[in-house]
């Protein structure tokens, strides 16, 4: 007690006492330079920023009911325990298929916890898990940790069931050697403490459904469901025996039948045994089981403790691919239920690694014995199916949702939804939001730019301290956002590109015009030579400019010469200073440090 308050005042004192503030605010006076007094004094515009960005999930999803509505409506089959339709989803970027698609899976999953009808969604990005064995080693190791999660569970509730069997049984046995001793009122004052303990905790399985990994082989998985192997009806006698002298209706005793939901049984009949307290004292804790002995119990317990222990997860590398796969299958055929793997950006796994995953994700349904999978692929575009084998591309798009790209309209409304949110009132001038939407239709009807716009926008303001946000912080936003853009294209394209980019800077930084592909080429020779780098042929480098045509980092145009042919004419579509800055901190370009020769060079050729 007393240490309690010494420790609350010590706690006040320090955040509050007057003489502790001074000290600070005297020793800051000296060094304090006012670095971010300025900053601090203009009123912030945000009233809470994370709105804005892209990892932020919106509650609200306007104007994406339909696709959302479809969606519940296939994967609706998920509760009912019946395998949902696969599911193609595709759009362009920014078209709220992320944000609609993991809306979905949450209400699916609270859902399906509601109902007890186990289910899973598991999320993978394939940008970033985009290798067949990265995606199945990842999905293991989830259902791995899932099903040690409702071993150790499962396991939580056997040993209070153990331990209540034991008390009754003890009890049991001194009530038939004496009736009227002392020992009798210590055995009935356990009692209440086994019955207290059998109540909270669950006496049905929630494993029943469980197969035992040790006797299913990957291939053909026996699925033997231990939880289910002792016949409920092996406990008729003692339960018998026990009802008759409760008076007990018999039907009471229908073990947990709905195989389908363990966990839904585990619920009901605890609550069962809960609503039926006073008497219940007086039966076996085994009543409603599948067990009909403390040892049964204990040998499914080691059962449990032998399947946790056999799990191994998965190695992000090193495996071979078999080998993951059949531990992933295994995973999930463990317990019963639905599975909802869901594969956004779809088409970068099948772009660096083949369809070999989807082929084996879709097929896996006719050797499941327990659990069902479901697959939602999600697509910017949807040239990728062409690449799939015919039979993955129509299991996989056997429902096809399409998000089409939002028009200004749209993009205000969610604009205006998120606004609300993330600004104070009254800093946002009335055409800031009608500004970002236009933008943004522009760009494919992206709702990432758009909210992009206006966090960049609102940025902006606050950086000019000003107290609205206006049209202009808005177009400026536009121009750094695309300059950001810029700078990661520049700063990722290979050395070749850059050299290629940098022969034509170098040309525009000393007036020439109407750049042509060999004036380009016999700058971009001398530069390969200065840093050693392979030189590529014309025709080469004629592809690596319409490459940086189509990024839209150069512009080329095909111009006629009359009886001299053709010729491309190329001028740079992006601000000089700032690309050749970028150009420049690449290790190997920065080596270049003279570069007044090679243009020179253009003239020798
Ligand atoms: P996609 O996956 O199609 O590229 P996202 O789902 O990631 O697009 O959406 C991009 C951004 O726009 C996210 O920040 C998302 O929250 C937001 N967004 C998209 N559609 C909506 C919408 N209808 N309502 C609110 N925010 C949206
Ligand atoms: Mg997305």
């Amino acid at each position: 007690m007393s240490d309690d308050n010494t420790h609350s005042d010590r706690t006040i004192n320090l955040g509050t006492t007057r003489g502790f503030g001074a000290d600070i605010e005297e020793t800051d006076e000296e060094s304090n330079q006012g670095l971010f007094d300025d900053l601090l004094s203009g009123e912030p515009i945000f009233e809470n920023k994370e709105v804005l960005r892209p990892s932020y999930t919106p509650h609200q999803l306007p104007h994406r009911s339909d696709q959302i509505n479809k969606m519940a409506t296939i994967l609706v089959a998920a509760l009912r325990g019946e395998t949902p339709s696969n599911i193609l989803i595709y759009g362009k970027t920014g078209t709220g298929k992320t944000a609609s698609a993991k809306f979905v899976s949450k209400e699916l999953e609270t859902t399906s916890k509601k109902y007890s009808t186990p289910c899973d969604v598991e999320y993978i990005n394939c940008e970033v898990t985009d290798t067949q064995y990265r995606v199945l080693a990842q999905l293991a190791n989830k259902f791995i940790e899932e099903n040690e999660q409702l071993i150790d569970e499962r396991i939580d509730s056997l040993q209070s069931l153990l331990s209540a069997t034991d008390s009754y049984e003890s009890r049991l046995a001194e009530e038939s050697v004496t009736d009227e001793s002392s020992d009798n009122q210590l055995a009935a004052g356990e009692g209440p403490d086994s019955r207290s303990r059998s109540h909270s905790n669950s006496v049905s399985d929630p494993l029943d459904s469980i197969s035992n990994p040790s006797d299913s082989d990957p291939n053909s998985p026996s699925s033997i469901q231990t939880g289910n192997t002792t016949p409920p009806t092996q406990s008729g006698s003692d339960k018998t025996a026990t009802s008759d002298t409760d008076g007990r209706p018999s039907s009471e005793e229908t073990p947990s039948e709905s195989g389908n939901f363990p966990l839904e049984t585990e619920g009901s009949s605890a609550d069962r045994s809960a609503s039926t307290s006073p008497e219940s004292a007086d039966r076996s804790p085994l009543a409603e089981t599948p067990f009909s002995s403390a040892e049964e119990i204990r040998t499914r317990i080691e059962e449990l403790e032998a399947d946790r222990d056999s799990f191994e997860d998965v190695p992000m590398t090193g495996w071979p691919t078999d080998r993951v796969y059949s531990v992933f299958f295994d995973a999930v055929d463990y317990s019963e239920r639905v599975v909802v793997i869901m594969l956004d950006e779809i088409d970068k796994l099948v772009e660096k690694s083949g369809d070999d995953t989807l082929y084996n994700l879709s097929r896996m349904n006719s050797e499941l014995q327990n659990s069902r999978v479901s697959i939602i692929g999600i697509s910017n575009d949807l040239k990728f199916t062409d690449f799939l084998d015919p039979r993955v591309k129509s299991s996989l798009g056997e429902e096809e949702i399409v998000f089409p790209p939002y028009d200004a309209n749209q993009l205000r409304d969610i604009l205006q939804h998120r606004a609300e949110v993330a600004f104070k009132s009254d800093v946002l001038s009335p055409d800031v939001i009608p500004l970002c939407a236009a933008f943004a239709a522009q760009e494919h009807g992206d709702a990432r730019r758009a909210l992009d716009l206006l966090r960049t926008a609102g940025e902006l303001a606050e950086r000019a301290q000003a107290e609205t946000i206006i049209e202009e912080h808005v177009r400026k936003a536009q121009d750094k956002i695309e300059l950001d853009r810029v700078v990661e294209v520049v700063r990722t394209l290979p050395t070749q590109s850059k050299l290629v980019l940098f022969s034509i800077i170098l040309l525009e930084k000393n007036g020439v015009h109407s750049i042509n592909t060999g004036e380009v080429f016999n700058i971009y020779k001398r530069l390969c030579e200065e840093i050693d780098a392979d030189v590529l042929t014309q025709r080469r480098v004629t592809d690596l400019i319409s490459e940086l045509d189509m990024l839209g980092i150069v512009n080329a145009v095909v111009v006629s010469k009359g009886r001299y042919g053709r010729t491309k004419e190329i001028s740079l579509s992006v601000p000089l200073e700032e690309t050749e800055a970028v150009l420049l901190s690449d290790s190997r370009l920065s080596d270049i440090d003279d570069v007044q020769p090679f243009v020179q060079a253009r003239f020798d050729n």
